[in-house]
């Protein structure tokens, strides 16, 4: 008998779809397949994620070089690439779409929770214009990176379920070696989404986007006398929330464009965005962000801007009469500033280890805030040299290294420690609550490049491998990786990064 090779998984039911945005109408995607790559083969799947997913991780990690990188779709997938438009910069595109994505479909999860699992990188769709729809390795190692360490940071983000590279080139400025992302989202539906349908006047599909959005994302908001303003605010409160998550930890999203911002409240598109080392408050890394439009302390502002464009698209469901619907926009709007702050000062408390709150904690923060950027202390380390602090002066010494210039921070040291005489709890008690919101471990710019040197050079993912496994336990110390905690030396600096276009 001759031998027959095992046909690629095509038939494989690993994945158990359900795939409720395939059944929208067709104006809200095109359907396309990934297109085949020569030689795929699998960096990394992310087991845990896919028993969470419910996923036949078996089956997946032996195919798992031929499903993500597209070229054996499992069965029950409805592969998609879904419309959207968006402002670049202030400036609005009626059309983008995913053009280098493709959605294979939905799963529940273990939680009963519906996952979009999406390869990012598999070739063009009718929305692709003049690229490629490929994606390089660096990227696709920068996105596994930066959003697993979010979600091990306990920020809302899209999961990375594997990488793989294709065995094929991509010509950017060079050559380098193309990959597949898979991602794996709450759901991609972005602002941009609604404003492609609201830019061509489609307000029955705003609306029907909207009532797929709640049914997914806010049920809750069903029952409300006025459901999409209700689902608004939500959009709003969730928005707030995260952004003040992302200033807790320094992190710089880079591209806060309207398509790159998650209907859901997940991190999401994770171009060129970085944590910060040394604390500045204007600091930016996107090369194309020349003017700082998304630089670090002007996120909050710019996602008050963004869900603007976003209310504008909603407003008509608010109330029927227009004046009416514009007041009920602009009071919901209002209310993000309030909610941001409170979030942003709640993080900041816990992070110098307040459990109580007093009129002038706003002042102590802001004190803190203001030395370490004048004396260009490391963001992540002085937070996390402030919890030993807590048990012992001893350890000021350690923080005070930090700083440039020490005089600002002792003295904040003595403010700092007149406050924590008001508070309850014992030092072990509060330097254990301190640990677990200030992490050691943060993926560092200049690792991730070595990590993406290395494997795009030498094909050798072990910097990668390390960096992934480090800021899977960001708050626990892990004496065997010590040097991963530490800032970059002067040579090691990344001061630009690039997105994966
Ligand atoms: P992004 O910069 O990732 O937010 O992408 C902005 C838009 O450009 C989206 O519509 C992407 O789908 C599209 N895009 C980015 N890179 C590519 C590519 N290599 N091929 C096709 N479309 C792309
Ligand atoms: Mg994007």
């Amino acid at each position: 008998m001759n031998y027959v090779p095992p046909s690629p998984s095509a038939e494989t039911d690993a994945f158990r779809f359900d795939n409720s945005f395939a059944r929208l109408p067709s104006q809200f995607f095109a359907r396309v397949d990934p297109t085949p790559v020569a030689e795929p083969w699998l960096i990394k799947l992310n087991r845990s994620l896919a028993e969470d997913l419910g996923l036949d991780v078996d089956t997946i990690e032996r195919d798992g070089a031929q499903i993500f990188s597209g070229n054996s779709v499992p069965a029950g997938a409805a592969p998609l690439a879904m419309a959207y438009a968006g402002h670049q910069f202030g400036t609005f595109v009626p059309q983008l779409g995913d053009g280098r994505a493709i959605l294979l479909g939905e799963v529940i999860d273990r939680s009963g929770q519906r996952r979009d699992i999406q390869l990012k990188g598999p070739g063009q769709t009718p929305f692709s214009r003049r690229g490629d729809g490929r994606a390089a390795l660096g990227p696709v190692l920068r996105e596994y990176i930066v959003s697993e360490a979010m979600f091990a940071l306990g920020i809302p983000a899209t999961r990375a379920l594997a990488a793989v590279v294709t065995g094929q080139p991509v010509y950017r400025e060079r050559i380098l070696p193309g990959a597949v992302f898979t991602r794996v989202a709450a759901s991609h539906i972005r602002v941009g989404t609604f404003q492609f349908f609201a830019a061509r006047g489609d307000m029955a599909s705003v609306q029907a986007l909207a009532d797929y959005a709640i049914d997914r994302h806010y049920p809750d908001v069903k029952n409300d006398e006025r459901p999409y303003l209700a689902f608004f605010k939500a959009v709003v409160a969730r928005q707030a929330a995260l952004i003040a998550r992302w200033l807790h930890v320094g992190f710089i999203h880079g591209v806060m464009n309207t398509d790159n911002m998650a209907i859901s409240g997940e991190t999401i598109d994770f171009g060129p965005c970085a944590f910060m080392d040394a604390y500045d408050p204007k600091k930016v890394f996107s090369s194309i962000d020349q003017f700082g439009r998304y630089a670090y302390a002007s996120q909050p502002a710019i996602g008050q801007w963004n869900l603007t464009r976003l209310a504008e698209t909603l407003v008509p469901l608010f109330d029927p009469v227009a004046a009416t619907a514009v007041d009920l926009a602009n009071d919901a709007l209002g209310e993000y500033g309030a909610i941001f702050q409170r979030h942003w000062l709640q993080g900041m408390r816990r992070k110098i280890g307040l459990a109580g709150e007093e009129e002038g904690d706003l002042d102590l923060v802001q004190g803190l805030l203001t030395a370490m950027h004048q004396a260009d202390a490391d963001f992540t380390l002085a937070f996390r040299r402030l919890c030993e602090c807590a048990v012992s002066p001893g350890a000021d010494t350690a923080l005070i290294s930090l700083f440039a210039e020490p005089t600002a921070v002792t003295s904040w040291l003595a403010d700092w420690r007149k406050r924590l005489e008001r508070e309850p709890g014992t030092t072990n008690e509060r330097t254990v609550a301190m640990r677990a919101v200030n992490p050691a471990y943060i993926p560092r710019n200049h690792r991730i490049e070595q990590a993406i040197v290395a494997a795009t050079e030498d094909a050798d993912f072990s910097l990668f491998e390390a960096l992934v496994d480090v800021t899977s336990k960001p708050y626990e110390d892990q004496p065997r990786f010590m040097s991963y905690a530490d800032p970059p030396q002067p040579d090691e600096e990344v001061r630009q990064t690039f997105c994966g276009t």
